[in-house]
């Protein structure tokens, strides 16, 4: 179906970085439905393929060095992609969605034993977040670098542990299984943890020209950070 569907659309206009196909147009998504969203061939989204515009330096170093990749809450579009470049372990709470079971906040590796890690859209979720950060921090290795990233709105972060109701949370937070709604002060926790962040601008990494091809309207940045 999804490869029907990539054939039909081929053609010129747009182009995913991720899977390396050009379309005439991606397909609409996103909750407040918009055109030009999602790739019809891998399904990256507009935050799938400016993160992957970010990581390229980085996995073109990593190239044939088999170095160790582990992807949280593997998102399939950049999963397959990141699988051909890395020794690739991907985990997840739920083992149905990913290559072995795992708690974050309890990472069952040693120190210092990954090159690069990709957890994005998860810390929201969990709510002794600032324990996952420092089991990220500690399992990635001193060169190694992080794609943590978590949607944010406004400046402050805003969070309410004793909130569990999935209404409630849901008007708070975005979501029913969202436990706070993370503003920009997410840098904070990044760097309490330890980690120095980068905050890559959407125009450092591509021409103004490509924008429009890539389809990247509503991301403007990426956040890397590094030990
Ligand atoms: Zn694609």
């Amino acid at each position: 179906m999804k490869t029907a569907r990539a054939y039909v659309l081929r053609g010129d206009g747009y182009y995913c970085p991720v899977c390396n196909r050009h379309f005439r147009r991606f397909l609409s998504g996103g909750t407040e439905r918009r055109p030009h969203v999602r790739c019809p061939n891998c399904d990256s989204l507009e935050r799938h393929r400016l993160l992957w515009l970010a990581l390229q330096p980085m996995i073109v170093k990593s190239r044939s060095l088999n170095h160790k990749l582990l992807h949280v809450a593997p998102e399939p579009c950049i999963a397959s992609a990141l699988k051909q470049q890395y020794d690739y372990l991907s985990v997840d709470m739920d083992p149905a969605k990913a290559m072995q079971q795992m708690d974050i906040c309890q990472i069952p590796f040693p120190d210092a034993t990954f090159d690069a890690i990709v957890c994005n859209h998860v810390l929201e979720h969990i709510p002794t977040d600032m324990k996952a950060l420092q089991e990220l921090y500690r399992v990635l290795k001193s060169s190694g670098w992080a794609s943590i990233q978590v949607p944010m709105v406004g400046e402050h972060t805003q969070e309410d542990l004793s909130i569990t109701d999935p209404q409630l949370r849901t008007k708070l937070y975005g979501q029913p299984d969202h436990v706070r709604q993370y503003g920009r002060d997410f840098q904070q926790r990044l760097e309490s943890t330890g980690f120095q962040v980068t905050i890559i601008a959407k125009s450092e990494l591509t021409a103004p020209k490509t924008l429009h091809t890539l389809s990247l309207d509503c991301e403007s940045e990426v956040w890397l950070c590094r030990k």
